[in-house]
């Protein structure tokens, strides 16, 4: 039998590299982690995590505006970004050493710099130094994904969410385009830091994907908001002015100026510096590592999890993936994960949250369908004069009563979410639910007392 340098050897120390690494040293197997950037991923480093700080950084200039409806006086607020930029890297430093720390004490050991196949069981790494060839038995690549930005002249003059995180300064104005999660939540928060945000997407309204509801829904809250939204138009190109003014040359003869252009208009999986010809590894028609549902690539002794597969982007998705790998190939657990019903969300402003099938889905698969749908003044803001609505949508397939898709757009949607993804995961009934006694007063209490079947108003006029 071949002798290895190790047991394992993992490309990537992201949501999935880790998870993966640590679950197969602690059987103690030996492990070695390549990680070309810094441990933690896209996830820690410049994914949810940065994000979602920026979010709660964001929210509060229409929590200062509540607070005055409340009877809070005296309330002068500044944001100060690069104070908080000091404090959102010194929390990002601290999550990536405890990463480190777990790898470590795993037994897992790590490797700093690029890894390429050199053939199907040698990787070399190439980082400080001298580059530095390493055997394995086995191998599971979780490279994650990259932005992707089209080619058009004055591309150049753009950034993406990876240098949004690390902005000198806030600019007067920004142009972000894209229509999908990542464009809507960027778009909301520099929109709440204050500065003047046009969301540009080609398409007739933004996250494609989602329940038309809940697409319609959001754009108007957003308008209500303060965020500008042009859709159904693309750049032609950016010219960037002597004073260093930005002007987006869009379809239709418009032209928007900014000081900043952020494209989020899509993620590819990053396969370039892998060397996988070398390795024998099959792509998909999407340019992603193709995989059988346990993960393995078109070489049996090599996995691949995470973005890189392109199956569904999101940093629970690595975990759950690379940890079936782990239990399956190190735990002689044979485990696949079950890509259903994961609930998801837009951490917008408003947020939105949902889980199972879209309206049009359901509709699509079930045939026979019922709409529960309401749309209210949330308390907090109601009490305040303000006009925000929440939206809550049940999507039921009326040949067995399930609850098969559940779409929240207002405040707390992704904590309510992930409560209800249990129930639909569970296949519980519309009758279970509303067995379900409400929690008064909060907004989540709408969620099991809609009795009334929904019936849009178009419909309803026909009839
Ligand atoms: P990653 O976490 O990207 O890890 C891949 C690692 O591999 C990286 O550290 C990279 O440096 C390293 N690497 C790549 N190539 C090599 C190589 N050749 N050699 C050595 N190392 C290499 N998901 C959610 O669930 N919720 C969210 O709210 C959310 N928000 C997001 C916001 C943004 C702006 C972005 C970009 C993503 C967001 N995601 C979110 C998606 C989430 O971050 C990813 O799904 C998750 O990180 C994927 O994990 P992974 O292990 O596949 O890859």
């Amino acid at each position: 039998m071949a002798e290895y340098d190790c047991d394992l050897f993992v490309i990537g120390a992201g949501s999935g590299g880790v998870r993966a690494a640590r679950l197969a040293a602690m059987t103690g197997a030996r492990v070695l982690v390549a990680e070309e950037y810094r441990v933690g991923g896209t996830c820690v480093i410049r994914g949810c995590v940065p994000k979602k700080l920026m979010v709660y950084a964001s929210a509060f200039k229409r929590d200062f505006e509540i607070a005055k409806g409340f009877g809070w006086t005296k309330c002068e607020t500044a944001f100060d970004w690069r104070a908080f930029l000091v404090a959102k890297d010194a929390e990002i430093a601290r999550l990536s050493g405890i990463y480190t720390a777990n790898l470590n004490n795993a037994g897992a050991d790590i490797l700093y710099g690029t890894a390429c196949f050199v053939d199907p069981h040698t990787l070399e790494v190439t980082g400080e130094g001298k580059p530095r060839r390493y055997t394995a038995e086995k191998v599971l690549i979780a490279a994650g994904d990259r932005p992707s930005l089209p080619d058009l002249p004055g591309i150049e003059h753009v950034i993406t969410s990876e240098e949004a995180f690390h902005l000198p300064e806030l600019p007067k104005r920004m142009v972000i385009v894209g229509g999908g999660y990542i464009a809507v939540e960027f778009a909301c928060i520099f929109h709440g830091m204050g500065v003047d945000v046009t969301l540009v997407y080609r398409g007739p309204n933004i996250l494609r994907g989602f329940d038309e509801d809940v697409r319609a829904h959001l754009a108007d809250e957003l308008r209500l908001r303060g965020v500008k939204i042009q859709l159904a138009c693309v750049h032609e190109r950016i010219e960037k002015r002597a004073d260093g003014v930005l002007v987006s040359h869009l379809t239709e003869g418009l032209k928007l100026e900014s000081e900043i252009v952020m494209f989020a208009t899509g993620r590819e999986p990053h396969v370039k510096t892998l060397g996988l010809e070398k390795a024998g590894v099959k792509l998909n028609d999407k340019g992603a590592i193709a995989v059988d549902e346990y993960s393995r690539t078109s070489v049996p002794h090599i996995w691949a999890v995470g973005d890189i597969t392109d199956r569904m982007p999101l940093t629970p998705v690595a975990i759950r993936e690379a940890q079936a790998f782990a239990e399956t190939e190190f735990y002689s657990k044979p485990m696949k994960f079950d890509h259903a019903d994961v609930p998801t969300a837009v951490f917008s402003q408003p947020p939105v949250g949902v889980v199972g099938l879209t309206e049009g889905e359901a509709r699509h698969v079930h045939r026979e369908v019922d709409i529960y749908l309401t749309r209210f003044r949330p308390m907090r803001t109601g009490f305040v004069g303000g006009d925000e609505r929440m939206l809550m949508k049940l999507v039921v397939a009326r040949a067995t009563n399930k609850i098969v898709g559940c779409h929240i757009v207002g405040a707390d949607a992704p904590e309510m979410i992930q409560m209800a993804a249990i129930a639909v995961k569970a296949s519980l009934t519309k009758t279970q639910w509303d067995e379900t006694c409400a929690l008064h007063p909060t907004a989540a209490e709408e969620l099991v007392t809609m009795h009334e079947k929904y019936v849009p108003q178009e419909l309803a006029a026909a009839e």
